[in-house]
């Protein structure tokens, strides 16, 4: 992808056969397909304890929409992982004061929402030194966790996030709640179908890259999913407390170093929802930018 590889619908044809023909040099493009990830990297699909479902949201924290989830979930008495956006947290400091006052933990998703088609290392290094920085300020403690946009862990980001200290996690199942025509009904269906006991759900707490007001069928299917998880017998909560498989010890890499490869090279999962984005701003499908 950064060596100009884009996911248009030729591109996802034959992506397959890149991963396959590419596996053993280029380790994460593993994290495209999400149950070739889950199955062989499930640290770093953030699979944990089978009795525990981890409840994650990116992109924020946002004013507009953040203290709405904090509601909820107060509501609901869970607490889960934000994700945040480093540029945020210094736009927003008192959403993000909130957000750890409120017993949440935070997480790093970069110092911007970077669309990673060209490559860029030195800047990656600087943003996310600077996100884990405004993260840990906020939190009080060095965060634990890292997630890159749109899921591209590329081998320099894998090396910069663990020197920062923070272990590299992306998810199980997602709601898809990113897009225009999500629903509450849509997203709790979407998570649903690819959950499983001891799964990482990702969702967004803001539309800061998403259509706008997307939020609303996150924060609607929010109560549903909760107890869809209740009533199969899995507890819900944050990443520090779900027993990510291989991150026992604080920052530990586990047998899942592997992951990170020297080919500088990652292919991440945001394929389709690029592809949306693109369409909508009349890109088209392929569109580079
Ligand atoms: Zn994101």
């Amino acid at each position: 992808m950064r060596a100009g590889f884009h996911a248009g619908p030729a591109a996802r044809a034959v992506a397959p056969v890149v991963v396959a023909a590419a596996l053993a040099h280029i380790g994460p493009a593993a994290t495209w397909l999400p149950e070739l990830r889950r199955r062989r990297f499930p640290g770093l699909a953030g699979q944990g304890r089978p009795d525990h479902i981890a409840l994650t949201f990116d992109d924020g924290p946002d004013p507009a929409s953040t203290q709405h989830f904090l509601d909820v979930l107060d509501a609901l008495g869970v607490r889960a992982t934000f994700f945040v956006l480093g540029e945020n947290v210094v736009r927003h400091p008192e959403t993000a004061l909130e957000l750890a006052r409120r017993g949440h933990e935070l997480a790093v998703h970069g110092w911007s929402h970077d669309r990673p088609w060209l490559p860029s290392p030195a800047r990656d290094a600087r943003g996310l030194t600077r996100a884990v920085h405004a993260v840990g300020e906020v939190a009080g403690r060095v965060p634990r966790w890292y997630r890159p946009p749109y899921g591209i862990l590329t081998s320099g980001r894998w090396a910069v996030a663990r020197r920062a200290g923070t272990r590299p996690v992306l998810w199980t199942a997602w709601g898809k709640d990113w897009r225009q025509d999500a629903t509450p009904a849509s997203v709790r269906a979407t998570v649903a179908a690819d959950l499983r006991g001891g799964g990482t759900i990702l969702l967004h707490d803001t539309d800061h890259v998403s259509a706008p007001g997307s939020w609303r069928a996150a924060l609607g299917a929010l109560p549903d999913i909760v107890r869809d998880c209740r009533e199969a017998g899995w507890a819900v909560g944050p990443l520090g407390e779900h027993g990510v498989i291989g991150a026992e010890e604080r920052g530990g890499g586990g047998s899942e170093r592997g992951v990170s490869t020297s080919a500088g090279v990652g292919l991440g999962l945001g394929h389709e929802r690029e592809r949306e984005r693109g369409e909508r701003a009349g890109r088209g499908p392929g569109a580079v930018r």
